[in-house]
């Protein structure tokens, strides 16, 4: 359901794992042994999760950028920090290069580096950051 905020949430260096199962049960008890705080937009799961003592993040929002945004107000910090593979949640190895900098997925294989899509995400981010700050004075 949030496939692509799990993607941008390890673009930041998050440990973000893939549901493995689909079914609430599931993800609860995979929340329970990995020691994890599962994101959903489901209330009813969400509420389930409270009853249980798992720990849980409901998001209300459908657009990337307001999800990335309840996140940041949560805590998390909306910087770039290449560490995890956006499709597996492996840890990126450096690799050389005489370019720019460059990480592999040791898992599967995929590639990265700061590129083109790389400063538009940057920029995606820094508006995020910016619109907060104008919150933050609207309401002090
Ligand atoms: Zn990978």
């Amino acid at each position: 359901m949030l496939m692509r905020l799990g993607r941008w949430l390890r673009l930041l260096g998050l440990d973000v794992a893939n549901p493995k199962e689909s079914s609430d049960c599931e993800l609860m008890r995979q929340a329970r042994d990995e020691s994890r705080t599962i994101i959903t937009r489901d209330k009813r799961l969400f509420w389930a999760c409270l009853g249980a003592g798992i720990k849980c993040v409901l998001i209300r929002s459908s657009k990337i950028s307001d999800q990335l945004m309840e996140m940041s107000t949560m805590g998390v910090v909306l910087q770039l920090d290449p560490k995890r593979c956006t499709l597996c949640n492996s840890l990126l190895l450096e690799v050389a290069s005489n370019s720019s900098r460059m990480w592999q997925c040791p898992a599967c294989k995929k590639l990265y580096w700061q590129g083109g899509h790389w400063e538009k995400m940057e920029r995606m981010l820094e508006s995020i950051r910016s619109c907060k700050e104008r919150d933050a004075t609207q309401y002090s």
